[in-house]
């Protein structure tokens, strides 16, 4: 993450998750962001917490890994129950780069529960760092859609 900050330091607490940084540099960037990152990033429910489309607290549930035959990849993210009534899917036009990274155990362990996610130009098209709790997922890719579709999970709040 070179603008999400995971860990700042807010009227004397520490380890505040704090979007602010990358908020007042996305209007810098932003024209340089291919159309669909730059709807995802731009989306002002995005970094607010208390949306129901902010993508803290999501859970991936699902990847497609790119390959030679199938440049794109799609990740599946799960809803928190509690936040969101909507799971997210993103999908990854003609990736040049796919990292994931899980401290303790193999790739096809769960990652986690995103913390927050960075959209940010590359020459390329676009780079999405998403840091998980305790992994993390790095696409380069010409660009990503996302699209919130409707949960089947009987707790999701209907309305
Ligand atoms: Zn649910």
């Amino acid at each position: 993450m070179d603008y999400v900050d995971l860990d700042a330091r807010i009227n004397g607490l520490t380890g505040v998750i704090s979007p602010a940084r990358y908020l007042e540099h996305l209007p810098q960037v932003m024209d340089d962001l291919p159309c669909g990152a730059r709807a995802f990033a731009t989306d002002p429910d995005h970094y607010s917490f208390s949306s129901k489309r902010c993508t803290k607290d999501l859970k991936l549930r699902q990847l497609s890994l790119p390959s030679a035959e199938e440049p794109d990849a799609e990740a599946h993210f799960r809803h928190n129950c509690w936040k969101h009534d909507e799971d997210l899917t993103i999908r990854y036009t003609d990736v040049t780069d796919f990292r994931i990274g899980i401290p303790h155990g193999p790739a096809s362990e769960d990652p986690g529960t995103v913390i927050l996610d960075e959209i940010l130009p590359h020459e390329d098209g676009c780079s999405h760092e998403v840091a998980f709790r305790p992994g993390t997922l790095y696409v380069v890719c010409r660009d990503l859609t996302a699209t919130w579709v409707e949960t089947d999970c009987p707790d999701a709040q209907r309305g």
